[in-house]
């Protein structure tokens, strides 16, 4: 029965703070404004209510009513996160709802969140006080008229010496900047107006007070005043990906690595998962038998294609000294990566990310004949347990796990169409994509990890802009910046 005011930060998912994202974790209702960032709200369990008070026909709900939501919500359940943009102190009416829920008993816990007024300046690369251009810094709104006209003493402002940050302020920023100029700050102070910071696309408009009144800004923006603002530390700007839009393919609980690589270039990605991964027919039941026939040294290798069959098949043996003296193969750094977070370094992993890159590196198996587990998905291509069998190699295939068909929302195809680029990571998902979104679903820009889902394009029609190389999830990021260049 406690109400959480919760600061968001101004966007960046990065940038809550881990209190924050442990309250999101354990809440029943988030209750969010209309600029909350979907990412965060992911943040909640499914099966908590999300309830939007920045929406409601006609404009956002008063004040008020948002007071007796959090009220009646916290009478109802066990966590209320009252999720704020920034921090909640700071312009945002936190101070009002804590004195609501005082007022009606309702005990309640504010977590501070990193404010706009710093942090957007920052994305911009302006630090609010600099030695020797600002020792102080000045945070405003410039939202209502009371504010204009009595409530802010603007030339007091301009006095002062310091950098202004105006919240709030672009609807009235020509008569923000002619009070300050009033009260004698240099036309030619500078400005920087940051529309979206933190976000993908945030996009900052560098201009003089002056200037400032017929420049081109649109809500919601930080407005940055002073000699700070004339400093180009532009960092977040120059992201290679900066506001592109970029669909990703792989089932959800795999999408999470690419998507990290695509928010870290700048992009925003459009997950659009198309399978999923699941139990195989059996149950798991073989994955089981081979790891105790694996404990009971009875393999020469083990060969793992995916990260998925390594996740599954450590899960059944309980201890990975199962491994014993078998020796460990990989397909690529991704599969060798998910090995070592279990503790087991592969002994071999090719230079190529394919099938056939390990079975070029493959050794002959010894004298008396040798012995490979190959864990595996169901639907896997015969290609290396045929190969292997060729060389004089027992191969025992056991189904790790099952990839099923997942239908994505009308919404998700909709935004996936009019992205930038689309990245594919195995065959299956370029058949998946083309079964549940058609050709005409696909954005301008289409990128393979690797030669094998490139030929799957190709052969159904697609043409691929770029095929990554290495066929890795980090080659496929530098294949989408190339392309996208
Ligand atoms: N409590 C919030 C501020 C709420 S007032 C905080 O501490 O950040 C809302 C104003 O904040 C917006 O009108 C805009 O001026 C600023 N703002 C919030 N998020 C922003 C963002 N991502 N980019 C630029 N300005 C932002």
């Amino acid at each position: 029965m406690t109400v959480y005011l919760v600061g968001a930060g101004p966007g960046d998912p990065g940038l809550l703070t881990v209190r924050a994202a442990q309250l999101l974790a354990r809440a029943d209702v988030v209750v969010h404004d209309r600029l909350a960032e979907a990412s965060l709200l992911d943040l909640a369990p499914v099966a908590a209510r999300r309830i939007d008070v920045g929406k409601a026909p006609g404009g956002p709900i008063r004040q008020d009513a948002i007071n007796q939501i959090l009220i009646a919500e916290a009478a109802a359940c066990g966590t209320v996160v009252r999720l704020k943009g920034g921090d909640p102190f700071v312009f945002g009416r936190g101070g009002e709802e804590a004195q609501a829920l005082a007022a009606a008993g309702v005990a309640f816990e504010v977590v501070p969140g990193i404010t706009s007024a710093v942090a957007v300046a920052a994305y911009a690369g302006v630090p609010v006080t600099h030695r020797g251009l600002s020792t102080c810094f000045t945070v405003v709104t410039g939202h209502r008229r009371a504010a204009l006209d009595t409530e802010t003493d603007w030339s007091a402002l301009a006095a002062l010496g310091g950098t202004i940050v105006v919240l709030m302020g672009v609807a009235h920023r020509a008569e923000i900047a002619s009070r300050l100029m009033a009260g004698g700050l240099e036309a030619t102070t500078p400005v920087a107006a940051v529309q979206w910071g933190t976000r993908p696309e945030q996009r900052t408009v560098r201009t003089t007070l002056a200037a400032l009144g017929a420049a081109g800004v649109q809500p919601p923006a930080t407005m940055v005043i002073g000699a700070v603002a004339g400093l180009d530390l532009t960092w977040y700007e120059n992201r290679p990906l900066l506001g592109r839009r970029v669909v990703v393919t792989r089932a959800r609980e795999q999408a999470s690595g690419l998507a990290d690589l695509l928010a870290a270039a700048g992009a925003r990605s459009i997950e659009v998962p198309t399978i999923t991964v699941v139990e195989p027919g059996d149950g798991g039941q073989s994955l089981r038998r081979a790891g105790v026939e694996l404990g009971a040294g009875r393999y020469d290798w083990v060969v793992f294609t995916s990260a998925n069959a390594v996740v599954r098949f450590v899960a059944v043996l309980h201890d990975v000294r199962a491994f014993g003296a078998a020796r460990v193969a990989a397909i690529g750094p991704g599969t060798a990566n998910a090995l070592v977070a279990r503790g087991v370094v592969a002994d071999l992993v090719p230079d190529h990310s394919i099938a056939e890159g390990l079975l070029d590196a493959w050794p002959a198996p010894p004298a008396g004949g040798g012995r490979v587990l190959l864990p595996r998905a169901e639907q896997a291509r015969p290609t290396l347990p045929d190969t292997l069998r060729g060389a004089g190699w027992d191969v025992d295939i056991v189904d790790a796990y099952r990839t099923v068909r997942q239908q994505p929302s009308g919404a998700a195809l909709a935004a996936a169409a009019s992205a930038d680029a689309i990245c594919f990571t195995s065959s299956s998902t370029v058949s998946n994509y083309l079964d549940v979104a058609g050709a005409a679903g696909l954005p301008p820009v289409v990128v393979c990890i690797g030669p094998v889902t490139a030929a799957t394009a190709r052969h159904a029609g697609i043409t691929v802009t770029a095929v990554a190389d290495p066929h890795t999830v980090p080659g496929l990021l530098n294949a989408v910046v190339g392309a996208l260049r």
